[in-house]
């Protein structure tokens, strides 16, 4: 199923309590459908439930900019949150909801296929990386999983509520930076003069000495 159609069948969705708890909009997820990079926040604010898109109220401006410090933009990216539609007054999804609406970002990330998965505060890197982890023990670091690598971050949006975590998530964006830097193979040389070449994100396994950072 194309990503555009999964999106359609999401429109009007009423698998959750949380369609009659005050949803404006399903916020599905925007960006690059071939993207390379994705990133996962938790759940629509109340700006993003008005408008229908992820990212849109004052965490979305500061993830621009901390996008541009990594030399990403909006354009280049695929954005999606685990959970659709706006839990009232921002409160925790819940574990229903969550059940509910995970596979549908799981089928988000197989069909855009991206090769990294930027997840967003702790909510998001618990339940894409199925671990009852502290983000502050993972984040700034990769993750491989079978398909994909994982790179958590901390939620923008706590660094607008505890301004002292905003050098932090600056210095992971910068990691995230080096990261994407050190895998991305430059562009091939193209024959014809009117194609664009673009440069690719080629992230290799990991070593077979990669320390178990969970600790188990
Ligand atoms: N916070 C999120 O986790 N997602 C959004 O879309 C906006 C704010």
């Amino acid at each position: 199923m194309p990503l555009q159609e999964l999106a359609t069948s999401l429109y009007n969705c009423q698998r959750c309590k949380l369609a009659k708890m005050g949803r404006t909009k399903v916020v599905f997820g925007v960006g690059n459908p071939h993207a390379s990079v994705m990133f996962v926040g938790e759940a629509p604010g109340f700006n993003e439930d008005q408008q229908g898109e992820p990212f849109v109220g004052a965490a979305g401006k500061l993830l621009n900019e901390l996008l541009q410090s990594a030399s990403l933009s909006r354009g280049d990216i695929y954005i999606a949150n685990v959970i659709k539609c706006r839990p009232p007054n921002n409160r925790d999804p819940e574990p229903d909801e969550v059940e509910t609406c995970k596979p549908f970002l799981m089928q988000q990330i197989s069909m855009i296929r991206p090769k990294l998965v930027c997840t967003l505060g702790n909510w998001a890197t618990q339940t894409l990386l199925e671990r009852k982890v502290g983000i502050t023990k993972v984040k700034g670091q990769a993750f491989y999983m079978k398909d994909f690598v994982i790179f958590p971050l901390l939620h923008p949006a706590a660094a607008l509520h505890q301004g002292n975590l905003l050098d932090t998530l600056k210095a992971d964006f910068k990691k995230l930076k080096e990261f994407l830097d050190k895998n991305t193979k430059p562009a091939e040389p193209m024959s014809s003069a009117t194609a664009v070449a673009t440069p690719t994100l080629h992230i290799e396994p990991p070593q077979p000495t990669q320390m178990d950072l969970f600790g188990s």
